[in-house]
């Protein structure tokens, strides 16, 4: 399965919750989701009933929220899963930390981009490094001690100067990151714990679908 590249509104009002993919503008009336309160789709504007999802389809939906929220492809996502799963403690919390600690994921908490998709963006065009290191890796999970920063040569460009004047700063980083007061570094001074996790999600119901596979 591909990477969703349609609007991705759709997605929050197919899932009936914010997902805030869409940086700042999750934030104000302008949300597809406040403007729409249907589901996508012609049945479902023209009243349509849905029917009562089935466990299994409670099941996809909360894993697809998930995945929609960090942006990976399938495929990433159950072997983001199968890590977890493989890894001594709670397979639901365990996952959600690997997701948190990807480097895309951490690049949008220092705010070096208004959404993941744009903090994506940045890693993967090579402006950030991991400890003195290039890396445009998304995928890449940082750990504890590591220091992310803007390469010297990025912070001179138009797209670092566009984002102190937008993100950076202006989202509250969460406590296991700490940022520079520069703005264009940070550094991770503790694993993500589940109360550090903004993203609303019954774990649970991502390992009962991956346990059905
Ligand atoms: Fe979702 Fe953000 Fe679009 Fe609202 S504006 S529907 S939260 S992506």
């Amino acid at each position: 399965m591909g990477r969703y590249t349609g609007p991705v509104c759709r997605l929050c009002r197919s899932q009936g919750v914010k997902l805030f993919l869409k940086g700042e503008r999750c934030f104000t009336p302008r949300c597809g989701v406040e403007r729409r309160k249907t589901p996508p789709g012609p049945h479902a504007a023209a009243g349509a009933r849905r029917r009562r999802p089935t466990d299994f389809g409670i099941h996809l939906r909360e894993k697809q929220k998930v995945r929609w929220v960090y942006g990976l492809l399938e495929k990433q996502f159950s072997n983001t899963f199968d890590t977890a799963s493989k890894t001594p403690g709670v397979t639901g919390s365990l996952l959600m930390q690997l997701l948190e600690r990807r480097l895309d994921n951490v690049a949008f908490r220092f705010g070096f981009g208004e959404s993941r998709s744009k903090a994506r963006q940045i890693v993967t065009h090579g402006h950030i490094l991991v400890n003195g290191r290039s890396v445009a890796i998304p995928s890449f999970v940082v750990k504890i001690g590591d220091k992310i920063s803007w390469k010297e040569q990025s912070r001179k460009g138009e797209m670092f100067k566009n984002l102190q004047a937008g993100s950076i700063g202006k989202r509250p980083v969460p406590r296991w990151l700490k940022a520079a007061s520069d703005g264009a570094s940070g550094e991770v001074i503790a694993l993500p714990e589940p109360t550090d996790i903004d993203t609303t999600v019954d774990t649970r119901m991502i390992t009962e679908y991956y346990s059905k596979r």
